[in-house]
Protein backbone atom coordinates (compact mmCIF):
# COMPACT_ATOMS: atom_id res chain seq x y z
CA UNK A 1 0.00 0.00 0.00
CA UNK A 2 1.48 3.29 -0.86
CA UNK A 3 2.07 6.30 1.84
CA UNK A 4 -0.51 7.54 2.28
CA UNK A 5 -2.25 10.22 5.13
CA UNK A 6 -2.82 8.24 8.04
CA UNK A 7 -4.15 10.96 10.09
CA UNK A 8 -7.31 10.76 7.96
CA UNK A 9 -7.57 7.03 6.68
CA UNK A 10 -7.29 5.80 10.29
CA UNK A 11 -10.56 5.68 12.07
CA UNK A 12 -10.56 5.53 15.99
CA UNK A 13 -12.74 2.48 15.28
CA UNK A 14 -9.96 0.47 13.44
CA UNK A 15 -8.60 -2.19 16.28
CA UNK A 16 -5.03 -1.03 16.43
CA UNK A 17 -3.44 -4.13 15.07
CA UNK A 18 -5.29 -3.11 11.90
CA UNK A 19 -3.42 0.36 11.66
CA UNK A 20 -0.46 -1.53 12.33
CA UNK A 21 -1.09 -4.05 9.80
CA UNK A 22 -2.41 -1.40 7.50
CA UNK A 23 0.87 1.03 7.75
CA UNK A 24 3.22 -2.01 7.42
CA UNK A 25 5.05 -1.40 10.68
CA UNK A 26 7.32 -3.49 12.62
CA UNK A 27 6.80 -2.53 16.41
CA UNK A 28 4.88 -0.22 18.32
CA UNK A 29 6.30 0.54 22.02
CA UNK A 30 3.78 2.28 24.39
CA UNK A 31 5.98 4.30 27.13
CA UNK A 32 3.94 5.43 30.74
CA UNK A 33 5.48 6.29 33.62
CA UNK A 34 2.89 7.76 36.20
CA UNK A 35 5.85 9.86 38.19
CA UNK A 36 6.99 11.58 35.87
CA UNK A 37 3.90 12.18 33.52
CA UNK A 38 5.39 10.39 30.55
CA UNK A 39 3.15 9.07 28.20
CA UNK A 40 4.90 8.49 24.55
CA UNK A 41 4.30 5.77 21.84
CA UNK A 42 7.54 4.85 19.69
CA UNK A 43 6.90 3.23 16.06
CA UNK A 44 9.49 1.17 14.46
CA UNK A 45 7.98 0.99 10.78
CA UNK A 46 11.22 -0.72 9.10
CA UNK A 47 14.76 -1.92 10.19
CA UNK A 48 15.64 -3.53 7.57
CA UNK A 49 18.70 -1.11 6.27
CA UNK A 50 19.14 -0.15 9.68
CA UNK A 51 18.22 1.13 12.95
CA UNK A 52 15.18 2.75 12.56
CA UNK A 53 16.24 6.97 13.18
CA UNK A 54 13.49 9.09 13.89
CA UNK A 55 12.54 12.28 15.79
CA UNK A 56 10.67 13.03 18.91
CA UNK A 57 7.79 15.08 18.91
CA UNK A 58 6.17 16.93 21.86
CA UNK A 59 2.84 17.44 21.11
CA UNK A 60 -0.52 18.33 22.65
CA UNK A 61 -2.62 15.45 20.78
CA UNK A 62 -6.34 15.51 21.36
CA UNK A 63 -6.76 12.23 22.33
CA UNK A 64 -4.40 9.14 21.67
CA UNK A 65 -5.87 7.71 18.81
CA UNK A 66 -4.29 11.10 17.04
CA UNK A 67 -1.08 10.19 19.07
CA UNK A 68 -0.61 6.97 17.37
CA UNK A 69 -1.84 8.16 14.21
CA UNK A 70 0.85 10.67 13.78
CA UNK A 71 3.49 8.66 15.08
CA UNK A 72 2.57 5.74 12.38
CA UNK A 73 2.54 8.18 9.80
CA UNK A 74 5.80 9.95 11.05
CA UNK A 75 7.46 6.32 11.43
CA UNK A 76 6.60 5.35 7.74
CA UNK A 77 7.62 8.62 6.33
CA UNK A 78 11.14 8.18 8.20
CA UNK A 79 12.10 4.97 6.30
CA UNK A 80 11.28 6.57 3.10
CA UNK A 81 13.30 9.02 3.64
CA UNK A 82 16.26 7.17 5.02
CA UNK A 83 15.82 5.22 1.85
CA UNK A 84 15.63 7.31 -0.97
CA UNK A 85 18.73 8.73 0.44
CA UNK A 86 20.85 5.72 0.13
CA UNK A 87 21.23 5.51 3.62
CA UNK A 88 21.66 2.59 6.16
CA UNK A 89 18.93 3.43 8.46
CA UNK A 90 15.37 2.15 8.95
CA UNK A 91 12.08 4.55 10.09
CA UNK A 92 11.41 4.97 13.38
CA UNK A 93 9.47 7.74 15.29
CA UNK A 94 8.21 8.53 18.55
CA UNK A 95 5.82 10.97 20.11
CA UNK A 96 5.77 12.17 23.07
CA UNK A 97 1.73 13.84 24.86
CA UNK A 98 2.13 16.89 26.18
CA UNK A 99 2.46 20.89 26.20
CA UNK A 100 6.53 21.16 25.57
CA UNK A 101 6.53 24.39 27.09
CA UNK A 102 5.10 23.22 30.22
CA UNK A 103 5.60 19.84 30.98
CA UNK A 104 8.59 18.67 29.61
CA UNK A 105 10.80 17.82 32.24
CA UNK A 106 14.37 16.27 32.56
CA UNK A 107 12.83 13.49 34.57
CA UNK A 108 10.15 12.56 31.66
CA UNK A 109 13.35 13.40 29.21
CA UNK A 110 15.42 10.79 30.99
CA UNK A 111 12.12 8.39 31.55
CA UNK A 112 12.05 8.10 27.66
CA UNK A 113 15.53 8.05 27.25
CA UNK A 114 15.65 4.04 29.39
CA UNK A 115 12.49 3.43 27.22
CA UNK A 116 14.44 4.16 23.89
CA UNK A 117 17.89 2.23 26.24
CA UNK A 118 15.69 -0.74 26.41
CA UNK A 119 14.83 -1.13 22.86
CA UNK A 120 18.86 -1.79 22.30
CA UNK A 121 19.61 0.29 19.53
CA UNK A 122 16.39 -0.66 17.24
CA UNK A 123 15.32 2.78 17.22
CA UNK A 124 17.61 6.13 17.59
CA UNK A 125 15.80 9.35 18.38
CA UNK A 126 16.47 12.65 17.18
CA UNK A 127 14.66 16.37 17.29
CA UNK A 128 11.48 17.57 16.18
CA UNK A 129 8.59 19.45 16.58
CA UNK A 130 8.62 20.01 20.46
CA UNK A 131 12.01 18.76 21.67
CA UNK A 132 15.96 20.72 20.88
CA UNK A 133 19.31 19.47 21.05
CA UNK A 134 19.13 20.08 24.97
CA UNK A 135 16.77 17.94 25.06
CA UNK A 136 18.45 15.08 23.25
CA UNK A 137 21.34 15.68 25.56
CA UNK A 138 19.29 14.67 28.38
CA UNK A 139 17.64 11.16 26.22
CA UNK A 140 21.76 10.98 25.89
CA UNK A 141 22.39 10.83 29.84
CA UNK A 142 20.36 7.44 29.59
CA UNK A 143 20.98 5.74 26.25
CA UNK A 144 23.78 6.29 23.54
CA UNK A 145 20.97 5.65 20.79
CA UNK A 146 20.22 9.38 20.14
CA UNK A 147 21.41 11.46 17.56
CA UNK A 148 21.07 15.44 16.96
CA UNK A 149 23.30 16.34 19.78
CA UNK A 150 25.05 19.84 20.26
CA UNK A 151 28.26 20.41 17.86
CA UNK A 152 29.48 21.47 21.13
CA UNK A 153 29.35 17.86 22.44
CA UNK A 154 30.26 16.49 19.45
CA UNK A 155 26.86 16.19 18.02
CA UNK A 156 25.90 17.42 13.78
CA UNK A 157 24.06 20.71 15.36
CA UNK A 158 21.50 22.41 13.87
CA UNK A 159 20.58 20.36 10.40
CA UNK A 160 18.33 23.64 8.84
CA UNK A 161 21.02 24.78 6.70
CA UNK A 162 22.12 21.23 5.55
CA UNK A 163 18.17 20.34 5.49
CA UNK A 164 17.59 24.11 3.27
CA UNK A 165 21.49 22.60 1.23
CA UNK A 166 18.96 19.37 -0.04
CA UNK A 167 15.65 21.53 -0.84
CA UNK A 168 18.18 23.70 -2.91
CA UNK A 169 19.76 20.66 -4.77
CA UNK A 170 15.62 19.21 -5.56
CA UNK A 171 15.05 22.95 -7.03
CA UNK A 172 18.31 22.62 -9.33
CA UNK A 173 17.28 18.82 -10.43
CA UNK A 174 13.34 19.96 -11.30
CA UNK A 175 14.32 23.11 -12.74
CA UNK A 176 16.56 20.90 -14.56
CA UNK A 177 13.49 18.77 -15.74
CA UNK A 178 11.27 21.80 -16.88
CA UNK A 179 14.08 24.08 -18.58
CA UNK A 180 16.78 21.71 -19.99
CA UNK A 181 19.34 23.53 -17.77
CA UNK A 182 19.84 23.94 -13.77
CA UNK A 183 20.76 27.42 -13.63
CA UNK A 184 18.66 29.28 -10.91
CA UNK A 185 19.54 32.78 -13.32
CA UNK A 186 16.21 34.74 -14.32
CA UNK A 187 14.16 32.27 -12.05
CA UNK A 188 11.90 33.14 -9.42
CA UNK A 189 10.89 30.85 -6.17
CA UNK A 190 8.00 31.47 -3.80
CA UNK A 191 9.03 30.73 -0.07
CA UNK A 192 6.04 29.54 1.87
CA UNK A 193 7.76 29.75 6.02
CA UNK A 194 10.76 31.80 6.41
CA UNK A 195 12.11 29.78 9.63
CA UNK A 196 15.27 27.81 10.25
CA UNK A 197 15.03 26.03 6.79
CA UNK A 198 13.31 28.82 5.17
CA UNK A 199 15.34 31.47 5.77
CA UNK A 200 18.54 29.74 4.78
CA UNK A 201 16.80 28.72 1.47
CA UNK A 202 16.28 31.92 1.02
CA UNK A 203 20.09 32.85 1.18
CA UNK A 204 21.60 30.34 -0.81
CA UNK A 205 18.71 31.56 -3.41
CA UNK A 206 19.54 34.68 -3.43
CA UNK A 207 23.49 34.11 -3.36
CA UNK A 208 21.92 32.59 -7.00
CA UNK A 209 20.66 35.76 -7.59
CA UNK A 210 17.05 34.34 -7.41
CA UNK A 211 13.99 36.70 -8.00
CA UNK A 212 12.42 35.17 -4.18
CA UNK A 213 8.97 36.03 -2.39
CA UNK A 214 8.79 35.00 1.04
CA UNK A 215 5.44 34.49 3.15
CA UNK A 216 5.08 33.89 6.79
CA UNK A 217 2.32 34.17 9.73
CA UNK A 218 5.04 35.93 11.22
CA UNK A 219 5.10 39.41 9.99
CA UNK A 220 7.79 40.81 11.96
CA UNK A 221 10.36 37.72 10.97
CA UNK A 222 8.98 38.41 7.46
CA UNK A 223 10.11 42.28 7.48
CA UNK A 224 13.64 40.97 9.33
CA UNK A 225 14.60 38.74 6.04
CA UNK A 226 13.18 40.65 3.39
CA UNK A 227 15.37 43.24 4.67
CA UNK A 228 18.29 40.70 5.25
CA UNK A 229 18.36 39.08 1.62
CA UNK A 230 16.29 41.67 -0.55
CA UNK A 231 13.49 39.06 -0.60
CA UNK A 232 9.92 40.45 -1.39
CA UNK A 233 7.82 39.86 1.10
CA UNK A 234 4.00 38.97 0.21
CA UNK A 235 1.04 38.45 2.23
CA UNK A 236 0.21 34.39 2.26
CA UNK A 237 -3.06 35.02 0.56
CA UNK A 238 -1.72 35.83 -2.67
CA UNK A 239 0.87 33.02 -3.10
CA UNK A 240 -1.46 31.44 -5.31
CA UNK A 241 -1.35 35.13 -7.40
CA UNK A 242 1.58 35.47 -7.88
CA UNK A 243 3.25 33.76 -11.16
CA UNK A 244 6.30 32.47 -10.40
CA UNK A 245 8.34 29.54 -11.57
CA UNK A 246 8.71 27.75 -8.36
CA UNK A 247 6.60 27.30 -5.38
CA UNK A 248 8.45 25.70 -1.92
CA UNK A 249 6.07 25.48 0.99
CA UNK A 250 8.62 25.50 3.57
CA UNK A 251 6.18 25.93 6.90
CA UNK A 252 3.05 23.61 6.82
CA UNK A 253 2.03 20.36 5.43
CA UNK A 254 -1.16 19.69 3.37
CA UNK A 255 -0.82 22.77 1.41
CA UNK A 256 -1.48 21.30 -1.91
CA UNK A 257 -4.74 20.06 -2.65
CA UNK A 258 -7.22 20.60 -5.54
CA UNK A 259 -8.12 23.85 -4.65
CA UNK A 260 -4.64 25.37 -4.36
CA UNK A 261 -3.21 22.97 -7.48
CA UNK A 262 -6.34 24.86 -9.43
CA UNK A 263 -4.68 28.17 -8.14
CA UNK A 264 -1.13 27.90 -8.82
CA UNK A 265 0.62 29.42 -11.50
CA UNK A 266 4.08 27.51 -10.73
CA UNK A 267 6.18 24.77 -13.00
CA UNK A 268 7.53 23.57 -9.82
CA UNK A 269 6.90 22.95 -6.33
CA UNK A 270 9.54 21.86 -3.91
CA UNK A 271 10.06 22.94 -0.22
CA UNK A 272 11.12 21.30 3.08
CA UNK A 273 7.66 20.88 4.45
CA UNK A 274 6.89 17.03 5.29
CA UNK A 275 3.79 15.51 3.76
CA UNK A 276 3.13 18.10 1.63
CA UNK A 277 0.28 16.62 -0.58
CA UNK A 278 -3.44 16.63 1.34
CA UNK A 279 -3.73 13.11 -0.75
CA UNK A 280 -0.76 11.41 -1.89
CA UNK A 281 -2.60 9.74 -4.61
CA UNK A 282 -5.53 11.88 -5.82
CA UNK A 283 -3.32 15.15 -5.67
CA UNK A 284 -0.01 13.58 -7.00
CA UNK A 285 -1.86 12.50 -10.47
CA UNK A 286 -3.66 15.86 -10.54
CA UNK A 287 0.04 17.22 -10.56
CA UNK A 288 0.99 15.10 -13.31
CA UNK A 289 -1.86 15.45 -15.44
CA UNK A 290 -1.15 19.35 -15.27
CA UNK A 291 2.19 19.08 -16.13
CA UNK A 292 3.58 20.87 -12.51
CA UNK A 293 6.70 19.04 -11.33
CA UNK A 294 6.37 17.89 -7.76
CA UNK A 295 9.94 16.95 -5.96
CA UNK A 296 8.04 14.77 -3.40
CA UNK A 297 8.88 15.94 -0.11
CA UNK A 298 10.72 13.41 1.60
CA UNK A 299 12.91 13.21 -1.33
CA UNK A 300 14.34 16.70 -1.12
CA UNK A 301 14.25 17.39 2.62
CA UNK A 302 16.46 14.81 3.49
CA UNK A 303 19.06 16.97 4.84
CA UNK A 304 17.92 17.00 8.28
CA UNK A 305 18.04 12.90 8.30
CA UNK A 306 21.71 12.98 6.53
CA UNK A 307 22.78 15.15 9.08
CA UNK A 308 22.10 13.01 11.99
CA UNK A 309 23.08 10.03 9.71
CA UNK A 310 26.90 11.67 9.22
CA UNK A 311 26.78 12.23 13.57
CA UNK A 312 26.08 8.73 14.16
CA UNK A 313 29.36 7.99 11.67
CA UNK A 314 31.08 10.10 13.23
CA UNK A 315 30.52 13.35 12.36
CA UNK A 316 31.97 15.38 9.35
CA UNK A 317 30.14 18.46 7.79
CA UNK A 318 32.04 17.74 4.50
CA UNK A 319 30.58 14.59 4.82
CA UNK A 320 27.15 15.65 5.47
CA UNK A 321 27.44 18.12 2.52
CA UNK A 322 28.39 15.47 0.10
CA UNK A 323 25.21 13.09 0.73
CA UNK A 324 23.33 15.99 0.58
CA UNK A 325 24.39 17.20 -2.68
CA UNK A 326 23.24 13.52 -3.59
CA UNK A 327 19.79 14.90 -3.58
CA UNK A 328 20.38 16.24 -6.91
CA UNK A 329 20.59 13.12 -8.31
CA UNK A 330 17.89 11.10 -5.96
CA UNK A 331 15.10 13.75 -7.51
CA UNK A 332 16.57 13.26 -11.21
CA UNK A 333 16.08 10.03 -10.80
CA UNK A 334 12.64 10.06 -9.35
CA UNK A 335 11.58 12.63 -11.95
CA UNK A 336 12.99 10.33 -14.54
CA UNK A 337 11.03 7.38 -13.58
CA UNK A 338 7.65 9.28 -13.08
CA UNK A 339 8.34 10.53 -16.93
CA UNK A 340 9.14 7.12 -18.12
CA UNK A 341 6.21 5.60 -16.92
CA UNK A 342 3.78 7.86 -16.61
CA UNK A 343 3.13 7.97 -13.13
CA UNK A 344 3.03 10.29 -10.73
CA UNK A 345 6.54 11.89 -8.71
CA UNK A 346 5.58 10.67 -5.39
CA UNK A 347 4.42 6.92 -6.76
CA UNK A 348 8.06 6.86 -8.51
CA UNK A 349 9.75 8.12 -5.42
CA UNK A 350 7.65 5.65 -3.46
CA UNK A 351 8.88 2.77 -6.33
CA UNK A 352 12.23 3.38 -6.38
CA UNK A 353 12.45 3.06 -1.86
CA UNK A 354 10.13 -0.13 -2.25
CA UNK A 355 13.04 -1.49 -4.28
CA UNK A 356 15.55 -0.63 -2.59
CA UNK A 357 14.16 -2.45 0.72
CA UNK A 358 13.46 -5.46 -0.74
CA UNK A 359 16.42 -6.11 -2.92
CA UNK A 360 18.25 -5.38 0.27
CA UNK A 361 16.49 -7.51 2.49
CA UNK A 362 16.84 -10.74 -0.22
CA UNK A 363 20.71 -9.47 -0.25
CA UNK A 364 20.65 -10.13 3.95
CA UNK A 365 18.32 -12.78 3.95
CA UNK A 366 20.52 -15.13 1.54
CA UNK A 367 23.37 -16.15 4.09
P1 LIG B 1 10.25 26.50 11.80
O1 LIG B 1 9.23 26.30 12.85
O2 LIG B 1 11.57 27.06 12.15
O3 LIG B 1 9.64 27.44 10.64
C1 LIG B 1 8.35 27.37 10.17
C2 LIG B 1 7.96 28.76 9.73
O4 LIG B 1 6.70 28.68 9.08
C3 LIG B 1 7.81 29.75 10.90
O5 LIG B 1 8.50 30.94 10.61
C4 LIG B 1 6.29 29.97 10.98
O6 LIG B 1 5.94 31.27 11.42
C5 LIG B 1 5.88 29.76 9.55
N1 LIG B 1 4.49 29.36 9.35
C6 LIG B 1 3.73 28.57 10.13
N2 LIG B 1 2.50 28.45 9.59
C7 LIG B 1 2.50 29.18 8.46
C8 LIG B 1 1.54 29.43 7.46
N3 LIG B 1 0.31 28.93 7.52
N4 LIG B 1 1.89 30.22 6.43
C9 LIG B 1 3.14 30.78 6.34
N5 LIG B 1 4.10 30.56 7.26
C10 LIG B 1 3.78 29.78 8.31
O7 LIG B 1 10.39 25.09 11.06
P2 LIG B 1 11.59 24.60 10.18
O8 LIG B 1 12.56 23.84 11.00
O9 LIG B 1 12.06 25.70 9.31
O10 LIG B 1 10.84 23.51 9.26
C11 LIG B 1 9.97 23.91 8.23
C12 LIG B 1 9.31 22.70 7.61
O11 LIG B 1 10.32 21.81 7.08
C13 LIG B 1 8.51 21.85 8.61
O12 LIG B 1 7.40 21.31 7.93
C14 LIG B 1 9.47 20.76 9.00
O13 LIG B 1 8.79 19.58 9.40
C15 LIG B 1 10.20 20.53 7.70
N6 LIG B 1 11.56 19.99 7.86
C16 LIG B 1 12.46 20.62 8.68
C17 LIG B 1 13.74 20.10 8.81
C18 LIG B 1 14.77 20.75 9.70
O14 LIG B 1 15.92 20.30 9.71
N7 LIG B 1 14.44 21.80 10.44
C19 LIG B 1 14.11 18.94 8.10
C20 LIG B 1 13.17 18.34 7.26
C21 LIG B 1 11.90 18.87 7.15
Amino acid sequence: MPLKQYMSIVKPTDSIFSQLEDCGHKKVVYCSDPDTGLKAIIAIHNTILGPALGGVRMWTYKTEHEALADVLRLSRSMTYKAAISGLNLGGGSAVIIGDSRKDKTEALLRKFGRFVKNLNGEFIAGEDVGTNPRDMEYIKMETDHVAGLPESIGGSGDPAPIAAMGVFMGIKASVKEVFGTDSLTGKSVIVQGIGHVGENLVKLLRDENVKVYISDINEERTRQVSKKYGAEAISNNSIFDIDADIYSPCALGGTINTETINKLNCSIIAGSANNQLADEEEHGQLLLDKGIIFAPDYVINAGGVINCYSELMGFSKKRSLQLTENIYEATRNVLKLSKAESISTILAANKIVEKRIADINKVKSSY
